[in-house]
């Protein structure tokens, strides 16, 4: 019996992680997840961008969407992957660091850290592919890395070198996106990366001429991304999600500008720190000596009327940044204009992004067009948390435990994908444990027959000897286990 009860538990567990095949009109479609690095919620304002107007009549736009803290690169980015807040996904910057060596890593190089990345959430990619669908990314961040041992089936990473901006480039990455992966490949579901406006933003500042161009080139790619769909007969059934990781604010600059430099101010020295990081924008952390903590909390505190000076556990509730360990126990936080230098004024970018979530500047755009949602809807803000579940549901995969909901997105879809009659995630579990039940006990009822008849028959052959007889006890016992 203990053979028919692995044999039991293995169907119902292969039921349980079949991929939950949507039937009839509303076959489960592909998704695109693409990403424009810094495309904040409201750069279509003032540049002409036809083709994103276009998406927004054909599809669903949100007046914008909210980052998680800290809005930066990769730590918003797992957020999209992972649907957690980044407490809770341990990226929580996008610097590896070992506060015990002083080692710090950079963002690129970081990429390729898996410890860093691989901390116990796995993105979207590795629970598409264990639920049977094909997974790729492109220069997503995070593709670089492992996680318990799997990646992306397919997946490229940018060269340590590259040109983020370069238009030609763009379109030879959706061209491989769309012929070859979705179309040769026939992966279901894609997440693409592009590096701009940000870099733009970065130098030239948010509301310069330069990145007005580049939002012009984000938007001749969106419309060339959806024709090339079109073309590859991809375009009804091709979901596609375009958003971003945050926003992008105006420094302040010029020598009437009191910047924050933590060399300058009274009580505060480097030499009570074990590690810090700073000169990485507008958020700095510190660990202090063992027993300076409240020392150095108190030089800070209310030395500049533009940085803020939390202990880790006392960050403002709507953050969601305080729980993990990676976290240092100071989190200083400038206001929007502001960057927190250390001994020397070293930042120069003329925009920024890592300010408070809350901060307009630091919100992201969103559109979603495809087959699977509502067209002409312009819905009211959400958080970013949330996209993972919708992708999820998309998909018809079950989610890992995260902290979005549905429910924040569940609007948008087309009404025959409000619910989830065939596919959806909830139902096709119940669905395939019912499946799985059931195969366990009709399992049940044949082994019971065959052991109920075998027992008849031997009764009724007579016993040739006593031994026999107490041989046979002895099996009956063991497979009745
Ligand atoms: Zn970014």
């Amino acid at each position: 019996m203990l053979w028919t009860f692995a044999i039991c538990l293995q169907l119902g567990a292969l039921s349980w992680a079949a991929p939950l095949a949507r039937s009839g009109p509303g076959a489960r479609n592909k998704l695109l997840l693409i990403s424009f690095d810094g495309f904040r919620w409201d750069y279509d304002r003032d540049v002409d961008t036809p083709h994103l107007d276009v998406m927004a009549t054909e599809g669903v736009k949100a007046t914008y969407v909210t980052p998680p803290f800290l809005t930066i690169t990769s730590p918003s980015h797992f957020t999209l992957l992972t649907g957690q807040y980044i407490e809770n996904h341990g990226v929580i910057h996008n610097m590896w660091f070992n506060t015990s060596t002083q080692q710090r890593k950079p963002y690129y190089p970081t990429q390729f850290v898996d410890e860093w990345w691989d901390n116990g959430s796995l993105p979207i990619w590795i629970t598409a592919q264990r639920q049977g669908l094909k997974a790729g990314s492109l220069h997503f961040p995070g593709t670089a890395s492992s996680y318990q041992g799997q990646k992306a089936l397919v997946g490229e990473v940018e060269p340590a070198l590259y040109n983020y901006s370069n238009e030609t480039a763009w379109r030879e990455n959706v061209d491989t996106v769309m012929g070859s992966w979705f179309g040769k490949l026939d992966l279901d579901f894609v997440s693409l990366y592009f590096g701009e406006p940000d870099g733009t933003g970065h130098k030239y500042g948010p509301d310069s001429p330069e990145r007005r161009a580049m939002v012009s080139q984000v938007d001749r790619t969106v419309g060339y991304l959806r024709s090339s769909a079109q073309s590859h007969g991809l375009a009804e059934r091709l979901n596609i999600i375009i958003t971003a990781d945050h926003g992008m604010s105006t420094i302040v600059r010029g020598s009437q500008v009191n910047q924050i430099l933590l060399s300058k101010i009274p009580g505060f020295s480097f030499r009570d720190l074990d590690f810090q990081l700073l000169d990485y924008g507008p958020v700095g952390m510190l660990l202090p000596k063992e027993g300076l903590l409240d020392k150095v909390h108190a030089a800070l505190k209310g030395a500049h009327p533009h940085l803020h000076v939390y202990r880790k556990e006392e960050l403002p509730a709507h953050m969601h940044y305080s729980r993990h360990p990676r976290i240092l126990p100071l989190v200083l936080i400038a206001d929007p204009g502001y960057v927190v230098n250390g001994i020397f004024p070293v930042q120069s970018n003329k925009g920024e992004h890592g300010f408070d979530n809350q901060a307009m500047d630091m919100k992201p755009f969103f559109r979603a067009v495809g087959p699977d949602f509502q067209q002409n809807l312009t819905v009211e803000p959400f958080e970013t948390i949330h996209i993972y579940a919708l992708m999820c549901h998309l998909l018809g995969i079950t989610p890992e435990k995260n902290d979005g909901h549905l429910d924040a997105t569940r609007h948008m879809l087309a009404s025959g994908q409000q619910t989830e009659p065939s596919g959806g995630s909830e139902n096709s579990i119940l669905f395939n444990a019912l499946i799985g039940l059931g195969v366990v006990a009709g399992i049940l009822v044949i082994v019971f027959v065959v052991v109920v008849s075998y027992t008849r028959y031997r009764r009724r052959k007579p016993r040739e000897s006593s031994e026999e007889a107490n041989e046979n006890d002895v099996q009956i016992k063991q497979s009745t286990m």
